[in-house]
């Protein structure tokens, strides 16, 4: 509990610290990296240099400049794939979560008779559960029957058995995230795909919580495909463009959701009529790219790529280590109690914490200049992120709530979320 010990830890874990090359605010510990992630100096940089290619090369920006826009979207999506262990074919940054998951859907979703299936989880983020709800009923398909959700024993995590056990026969596909994003459990990729794969049914991962914060081997483990937003871990800014991945194996399927960018790049300005898809992950695309809110990966990418996932994973276990039994050992006797868990295997990159007057103690944390996510009903989400946030800002957070309960500060709000929580 001293500073001298985060101090030492902070020596310990240097390698992925970049601090100085974010904009961190003064008198502000920004624990919500996993909500949005901070903006880098460099990103800041590439996003200028693409409005400035705009302004010096008008319509000629597609193919001229430093960063020609016509295949910045591969380009991206090859930086990206070593993040996710992919090749660099097989990652496209496009759309958003959740239309990217409705192409995904509609691209490789093809009830049968005998398969009608999805298989997702009851603690899934909410857009993933209408995206399937909305394909089920594209296909004339009841949402009732046709989504199973596996359940949670804790109302926290999820067990391998149980997602297992729910792959049955009538399962076409299975929709499940990387890291869950309440508790930050990491689930086992590669034993569902196996799984999925024993029984015929595909695997698709929504990697919002997981890319950027844990290293992954999507190609190793054979998953099917994957879509993910670039504005958490990957500090892609606002509403940044998302990503997909498509197992190689897949390429040559037909986009459920066709468009113009999804072409074959040297046939797309023959204007035909007919599509000719390109080869890879590219072909899920759709109409012309959101540059402006891709331009920010790639000074974000570099950055990250720069330093390395495995760092990033041993500073990020070691904060959230930090955090996590320091919330034990101090906390305790206030009634907060750590639901992420306790494993490094299945330890993502937050700490989530329960306590019942959780919505107004997230608010008195903010008077404080502490960021935190507060998660209805009764959870603290923290995130000290790898990149930005340091060991020292962990205690500091840890004394501030203990002053929090100790003064009762919490009692001066309304224990009730804002609009955005
Ligand atoms: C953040 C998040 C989303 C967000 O979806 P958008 O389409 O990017 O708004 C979806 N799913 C999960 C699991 C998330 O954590």
């Amino acid at each position: 509990m001293t500073i001298t010990y985060a101090q030492e830890l902070e020596q310990c874990y240097a390698a992925a610290s970049r601090r100085d090359e974010f904009y961190v605010q003064e008198d502000v510990i920004y624990f919500d990296g996993n909500s949005l992630g901070l903006l880098s100096k460099r990103a800041e940089n590439s996003l200028l240099a693409i409005l400035d290619s705009w302004k010096t090369h008008g319509i000629d920006g597609w193919m001229q400049g430093d960063r020609p826009w016509f295949n910045l979207s591969e380009e991206l999506g090859a930086s990206m794939a070593p993040l996710i262990g992919a090749q660099p074919e097989e990652v496209i940054v496009t759309g958003s979560t959740t239309s990217n998951l409705h192409q995904l859907l509609a691209t490789f979703f093809k009830p049968s008779k005998d398969r009608t299936k999805i298989l997702a989880d009851e603690l899934n983020f909410p857009t993933d559960i209408y995206a399937i709800q909305s394909q089920l009923k594209l296909h004339g398909l009841d949402p009732a029957e046709h989504l199973i959700r596996v359940k949670s024993k804790d109302g926290q995590t999820l067990q391998t058995e149980d997602i297992i056990e729910a792959m049955t026969d009538d399962v076409a596909i299975v929709i499940l995230s990387g890291v869950l994003y309440r508790s930050g459990q990491v689930l086992d990729m590669k034993k569902v795909t196996e799984a999925a794969h024993a029984r015929g049914t595909l695997v698709g991962f929504d990697l919002c919580h997981s890319i950027g914060s844990i290293p992954h081997s999507l190609d190793d483990w054979n998953v099917d495909f994957a879509f993910w937003c670039n504005y958490k871990h990957l500090n892609g800014g606002p509403g940044a463009t998302g990503g997909i991945y498509v197992n190689r194996q897949h390429f040559g399927v037909s986009p459920g959701l066709a468009g113009w960018f999804g072409s074959a790049k040297d046939r797309q300005f023959d204007m035909e009529h007919t599509f000719t898809p390109a080869e890879g992950a590219g072909a899920l695309q759709m109409g012309t790219p959101h540059l402006l809110s891709s331009a920010p990966l790639i000074g974000s990418l570099e950055l990250m790529n720069e330093v390395g996932m495995e760092a990033i994973r041993d500073r990020s276990l070691a904060l959230t280590g930090y955090l996590q039994e320091l919330i034990e050992t101090e906390l305790a006797d206030y009634g907060f109690v750590v639901t992420s868990p306790k494993s490094e295997v299945e330890r993502g990159g937050h700490v989530f914490a329960v306590h019942k007057e959780a919505a107004r103690i997230c608010k008195a944390l903010k008077a404080n200049g502490v960021i935190p996510d507060y998660r209805t009903p009764n959870g603290i989400r923290l995130a000290p992120v790898a990149l930005y946030n340091t060991f020292e800002e962990v205690l500091e957070t840890v004394n501030i709530l203990k002053c929090i309960m100790e003064e009762e500060q919490y009692k001066q709000f309304q224990n009730k979320r804002e609009v955005v929580a």
